[in-house]
């Protein structure tokens, strides 16, 4: 008989809506594709926007680029779990096949703002995990923004009004990581992501192990 008897039943659990929140410049995309390539057991849901792509910007990987008349026949349809007015333009979380994938153990990734945030931690508390990210300070906030060769000053100065906004939010999440060192802020992400999948509650599998451990 083997010490350890448990199943890959056992170790079944539901997926959890990992949150990635940041303003842009603090490192919350670099960090959500160390994660991706590193941990097998997570997707990104890419989000709709109506923002037109950047250079190297894939359609299906880094964002689903619609029209404003398509977004707005998705929002009628009620296709969006969440959806936001951002820098002029709108962005949604497409349902898809999310739900039905949660129940299956699958994780998520959302790089989403506050607004989505919130709105999904109204509809799934249970399954939401909110993380926000911090620049060391605004200094280095801008000096990152500027180092950007994609925006203009005038895009930069907007980004730095709305960063110091959406730090303001900062409360509504579960989590805060200060992002000083890229290494160090990703490896404490990851430490929220392992002790999240741990929680008792998401190890649905375990009960009828623990259960035969008791008897
Ligand atoms: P960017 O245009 O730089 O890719 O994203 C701008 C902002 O929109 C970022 O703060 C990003 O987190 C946010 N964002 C991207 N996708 C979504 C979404 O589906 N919903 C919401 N609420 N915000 C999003």
């Amino acid at each position: 008989m083997p010490e350890s008897d448990h199943t890959d039943d056992t170790l079944a659990r539901r997926g959890l809506m990992f949150i990635l929140s940041s303003p842009s410049g603090a490192g919350k995309t670099t960090i959500s594709r160390m994660l991706l390539d590193a941990d097998e057991e997570i997707r990104l849901s890419v989000s709709v926007t109506t923002r037109p792509p950047r250079p190297g910007e894939v359609e299906g990987t880094h964002y689903y680029f619609v029209s404003e008349a398509e977004f707005d026949r998705l929002v009628e349809e009620d296709d969006f779990y969440e959806w936001a007015h951002v820098f002029g333009y709108r962005y949604g979380t497409p349902k898809g096949r999310i739900r039905s994938a949660l129940k299956g153990g699958q994780d998520f990734l959302f790089d989403i703002d506050w607004q989505g945030t919130q709105q999904l931690y109204q509809k799934d508390q249970q399954d939401v995990v909110r993380v926000f990210i911090l620049p060391p300070s605004i200094a280095e906030l801008r000096r990152r923004l500027e180092s950007r060769a994609t925006d203009s000053a005038q895009v930069i100065d907007a980004r730095m009004e709305r960063a110091r906004s959406e730090i303001s939010h900062w409360d509504a999440y579960d989590y805060v990581v200060i992002n000083d060192d890229m290494a160090g802020c990703f490896a404490k992400v990851r430490e929220i992501l392992d002790a999240e999948r741990m929680k008792r509650q998401r190890q649905t599998g375990l009960i009828p192990f623990v259960r035969q451990l008791m008897n």
